[in-house]
């Protein structure tokens, strides 16, 4: 857990990683020993199977890098490139991780960092097409797929997320029975009931990151008596957060 205070995106990771084993038993029926296996991070607690995933790989060199490493789950990210290319991309990624059993998460659709200023059309084009996430998984034979259903990164407006459950519902029929799992990224800020339409609807990844970084920042705000209780109380904010979304998620107690 040290490293959850050390750098703040291995955080992300540590809260993807109980999720990232649940992708690996359902797809393998594996033990959870899978990390004993990898040399890349040097994490161990005891007891507690973690898996290592890598997010957002937005560059061939990066994600050759991380597969060469050993983690045990990439995401290839290649949704600003035209349809075509992002196929593949994802495809060659998706040969070299799958040579390694690597699972491998690629994104469809493009997730604004917020919805501000966008017309109804731009805010449109920017979803998850179903036909063409047909072909995206059937041609890169991804393991899961992360969408826009009008989830953004960062904070959502005012007036709440606009999350389109029709066109999840549509997704979930296309992967179900191609065994791909859906993720959602830009999860922070969804109330707890849309959070479990969208489990209900087949997602089996949440990606949250603004949630844990404002806990800490606002713990760093409240006063305390020193340095080390300004530190203590912010990983604690954080942890917080995450053992929030854990549960929410339905994550937590899964590990064996
Ligand atoms: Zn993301």
């Amino acid at each position: 857990m040290q490293q959850l205070v050390e750098v703040e995106r291995v955080a992300i990771r540590l809260m993807e990683v109980k999720l990232s084993l649940e992708w690996k038993e359902q797809k393998e029926g594996g033990d959870g020993s899978c990390f004993e296996r990898k040399g890349v991070c040097e994490l161990r607690i005891e007891n507690v199977p973690i898996t290592v995933h890598f997010d957002h790989g937005c560059s061939k060199t990066e994600l050759i890098e991380a597969i060469e490493l050993g983690f045990d789950s990439v995401m290839v990210d290649g949704s600003n490139l035209p349809f075509r290319e992002n196929i593949s991309y994802t495809k060659t990624i998706a040969v070299l991780a799958h040579a390694k059993e690597m699972l491998v998460e690629a994104e469809l659709g493009r997730l604004s960092g917020s919805e501000d200023g966008l017309t109804v059309e731009e805010y449109e084009a920017r979803l998850t097409d179903v036909a063409q996430a047909e072909q995206f998984i059937d041609e890169t034979s991804l393991d899961a797929l992360a969408v826009c259903i009008g989830n953004v990164h960062g904070k959502y407006p005012a007036s709440g997320p606009r999350l389109r459950l029709d066109l999840l519902k549509d997704l979930r029929e296309i992967t179900l029975n191609r065994s791909v799992s859906l993720v959602l990224h830009g999860a922070s800020g969804l109330p707890v009931e849309l959070v479990k339409a969208c489990i209900e609807l087949g997602v089996r990844k949440f990606n949250v990151n603004t949630e844990v970084r404002n806990a800490y920042m606002e713990s760093l705000r409240k006063p305390s008596k020193d340095l080390v209780h300004v530190m203590e109380s912010a990983k604690e904010a954080m942890k917080a957060v995450i053992i929030e979304k854990m549960q929410l998620f339905g994550s937590s107690g899964k590990a064996q």
